[in-house]
């Protein structure tokens, strides 16, 4: 990427979305307590949360916050992990797992309060998460999620076939896994906003600035970019499912040790007032069992923001708008004609189990990746945990379920295969429905 040009995707949100704040790149040899390589949201949440403890703290970015991930996803704030419930979590990390199980439970309510607390103009909607069910074999996966999310206290309930048919206005689901505390959000408007707030609070953000490399020298880390170099006490490498995109050689660990696969995100036109009243109409944020996932939310202007995963050569773009359109036309007869106006994608960080990877990649440092498409709601606690790592908290006190970095195996290889695991996503969701 050249250092001064930076092109967003042509997404809803780029077209919606006041610009950002100007920041400068990173020049000469500059020092802060604690260096976040990576202005998503987990960067900007953990440097936020580094500024209400005063803790002097300075973003290093290669295009401008919101650039990756967290600018281009479909901004549902969902409180759970895609597939992992509570008891997975717990079997797998022990007391670190209870921890981040209550974070994950309070993760939407914290991204609502905060987008309040400093009122970032961000769309946001709290209308709740609606996970439908789209078998009847896969209704125990909704009624797991109940018993399971109940019993740690989150504000979720079974829906009937009808009370979902009557939610989501369609007939196509069989019942479904509601958690009130969901919502939806413009993501791009959310982290350009987080940006503007660390910004007020005293951190700094260098843009268009890719870290080559972080090393130990002495006590301290040293993030080199191009043009400049900054040292601090501490390091959070944010940079997830995009860590080996821009600079390969930044932190292999963890570029290596998930799958990016790209994701698509389609905006359509905006739904008349009458078509939109039957379609969704408490304006729940969903996304379904298939594996193969259906998802959908509007956004301000009653648009549905929806997409999907495409593999093959050809033009993906206009292959997955006809599939999109099918799907919308079964799902919602009453749409009629459907058009997209806006057709993007960005990287979703896959693991092969599901669950994210946390990890102290040294001294004072820290990292993680693996949001398997769901941390819109956990990046922003997540950062709080982070900051509250940097800042010496001992592990007891931290939702942090650390593990070591596990490259997979022929990662160059499995990845020109991942998208393949679609095949085999649609022929089980098809088994089911038969
Ligand atoms: C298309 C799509 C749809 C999604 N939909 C949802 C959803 O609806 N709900 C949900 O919960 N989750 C969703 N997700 C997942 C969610 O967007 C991410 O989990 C979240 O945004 C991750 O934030 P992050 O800050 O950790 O990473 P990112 O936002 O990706 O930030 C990483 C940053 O690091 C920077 N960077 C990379 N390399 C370097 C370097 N060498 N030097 C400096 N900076 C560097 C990048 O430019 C980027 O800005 C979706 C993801 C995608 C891609």
């Amino acid at each position: 990427m050249s250092s001064n040009a930076v092109r967003w995707p042509e997404s809803l949100w780029a077209a919606v979305t006041p610009p950002g704040p100007d920041c400068p790149e990173l020049t000469g040899a500059l020092q802060a307590d604690v260096v976040v390589i990576g202005g998503g949201f987990t960067g900007l949440s953990t440097a936020l949360h580094l500024r209400e403890a005063n803790v002097d703290v300075a973003i290093v970015e290669a295009a401008e916050p919101g650039w990756g991930a967290s600018g281009r996803n479909n901004g549902q704030v969902i409180p759970t992990l895609s597939r992992p419930d509570p008891e997975a979590i717990v079997a797998r990390h022990g007391a670190a797992g209870e921890r981040f199980v209550a974070m994950l439970r309070d993760s939407a309510a914290d991204l609502f309060e905060i987008v309040q607390r400093y009122n970032i103009a961000a769309e946001h909607e709290q209308t709740g998460w609606v996970q439908p069910v789209h078998s009847p074999g896969r209704i125990e996966i909704a009624e797991r999620r109940v018993r399971q999310w109940s019993k740690v206290g989150a504000p979720v309930e079974l829906l009937s076939r009808d009370q979902t048919s009557e939610m989501l206005g369609s007939e196509a689901w069989y019942g479904g896994f509601w958690n009130r505390s969901g919502g939806h959000i413009n993501p791009l408007a959310l982290a350009r906003g987080l940006a503007r707030t660390v910004l007020s609070l005293g951190a700094r953000i260098y843009a268009r600035s890719p870290a080559i490399s972080f090393e130990r020298r002495g006590d301290r880390w040293v993030v080199t970019t191009e043009r400049g170099e900054i040292s601090g006490r501490a390091l959070v490498v944010a940079t997830n499912a995009y860590s080996g995109e821009i600079v390969k050689s930044l932190v292999p660990e963890i570029a290596t040790e998930v799958m990016p696969v790209l994701s698509w995100q389609m905006a359509t036109q905006p739904l008349s007032d009458n078509v939109r009243k039957t379609i969704v109409p408490g304006r729940q944020a969903m996304s379904d069992t298939h594996g193969e996932l259906y998802f959908a939310r509007y956004d301000a202007r009653n648009r549905l923001v929806t997409g999907g995963a495409v593999i093959g050569p050809g033009n993906k773009a206009e292959r997955l708008k006809a599939t999109l359109t099918e799907r919308l036309q079964r799902l919602w007869p009453q749409i009629g004609e459907v058009s997209f106006d806006y057709v993007w994608n960005g990287y979703v960080g896959m693991t092969a189990d599901f669950l994210p990877r946390i990890h102290r990649l040294g001294p004072d440092a820290y990292g993680w990746t693996g949001c398997n498409g769901r941390a819109v709601a956990l990046t922003i606690p997540l950062g709080r945990e982070l900051a509250k790592a940097v800042r010496g908290a001992p592990d007891k006190d931290l939702a942090l379920p650390f593990t070591r970095p596990v490259s997979i195996p022929a990662h160059g290889l499995m990845r020109k295969r991942a998208l393949l695991m679609l095949l085999v996503y649609r022929w089980r969701d098809a088994r089911e429905i038969a």
